[in-house]
């Protein structure tokens, strides 16, 4: 079996072609000011720096700024409360990423929780996922949204598949779970106190792997013409799935690197123009909010 390759990178670039016109059409409207995505940096993690710059990187080529808030390790709650508060305000920023993990010391669903639902473009707040998950307008969380905007880009059938998520992070194995179970598909959620994880694998059509595990899931316990997303990136250039294992039997999988990765970065920045779109910065009242368009994949 010939497996599709569900491109991301590619997929990425096209988006990024498209929404610099946007951009473009934005600075138009607005005497040439651009949209702004704020990103909050806490600590010294050097992961976390690597992903914030990829994202302002993602800005600059698409022609929009970002505004890079830094703060150190040993940040208060209210200390970034007050920087969210401060991002809220400002008319010249339309969505603010507060770059996951924080240092443990602060509530971080609580700084989540602060970002106003308007500029939550990174899709993190609890009202943002309730209403997602209830199909009203809002925007999902970068990751699962991503991944269903490849879904939908290479034809994917979701609906009456059956689709297995192994992971239930806020950030993405409940929102991806949550978005299939909107385009219609039969969805089970597994995490680490499932038993008998493999056999529910073995009758999946759609396997899902966010479980921040280097190659935890074994291609062997997936079934011959699945479809395979694989959301982790380990050092060494592989997932949480083992894709050498499956790629000569699924039907389609997601490329470790070049999947998943870059649809996320792809997301939150066309995300962001929609924020800039839809506010009063763009002067352009045309646009009315919109369900996430994975929602009505499948
Ligand atoms: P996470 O918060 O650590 O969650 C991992 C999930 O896996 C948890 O729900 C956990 O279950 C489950 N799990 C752990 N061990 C398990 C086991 N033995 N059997 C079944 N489930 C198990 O991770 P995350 O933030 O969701 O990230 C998951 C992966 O996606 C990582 O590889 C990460 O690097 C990647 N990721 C990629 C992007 C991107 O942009 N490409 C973005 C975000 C994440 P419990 O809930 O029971 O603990």
């Amino acid at each position: 079996m010939t497996a599709i390759i569900m491109d991301g990178k590619a997929l990425a670039q096209k988006l990024e072609a498209e929404l610099a016109l946007r951009v473009k059409a934005i600075k138009e409207k607005s005497s040439g000011r651009s949209p702004i995505l704020a990103t909050i940096l806490v600590g010294d993690d050097p992961a976390s720096a690597t992903y914030v710059r990829m994202k302002g990187n993602a800005c600059n080529r698409v022609g929009m700024e970002s505004q890079r808030i830094v703060l150190p390790q040993n940040t208060t709650t209210d200390e970034l409360l007050s920087e969210i508060d401060k991002l809220n305000a400002n008319p010249a920023v339309q969505g603010i990423l507060l770059q996951h993990p924080v240092p443990s010391q602060i509530d971080e669903r609580r700084c989540f929780d602060r970002i106003n639902l308007e500029k939550d473009v990174d899709g993190v707040t609890v009202l943002g996922f309730g209403k997602m998950a209830m199909g009203e307008p809002a925007y999902g969380s970068a990751t699962p949204a991503g991944i269903m905007r490849l879904l939908a880009h290479y034809k994917i059938a979701v609906a009456g598949k059956h689709a297995v998520v192994v992971g239930r992070s806020p950030i993405l194995g409940k929102p991806i779970a949550l978005m299939l179970l909107n385009s219609h598909a039969t969805v089970t959620i597994c995490h680490s106190k499932t038993q008998g994880l493999k056999e529910i694998i073995s009758i999946a059509d759609i396997v899902v792997g966010a479980v921040g595990k280097p190659e935890f899931i074994k291609g062997a316990w997936i079934k011959e013409g699945a479809v395979v997303v694989d959301a982790g990136y380990h050092p060494g250039g592989v997932g949480d799935i083992e894709l050498s294992a499956v790629i000569n039997k699924c039907s389609a999988y997601t490329p470790v690197p070049g999947g998943v990765g870059p649809m996320t970065i792809a997301t939150l920045i066309a995300q962001t123009v929609e924020a800039a779109e839809k506010s009063s910065f763009s002067q352009d009242h045309s646009h009315r909010p919109s369900l996430d368009p994975s929602l009505h994949s499948g």
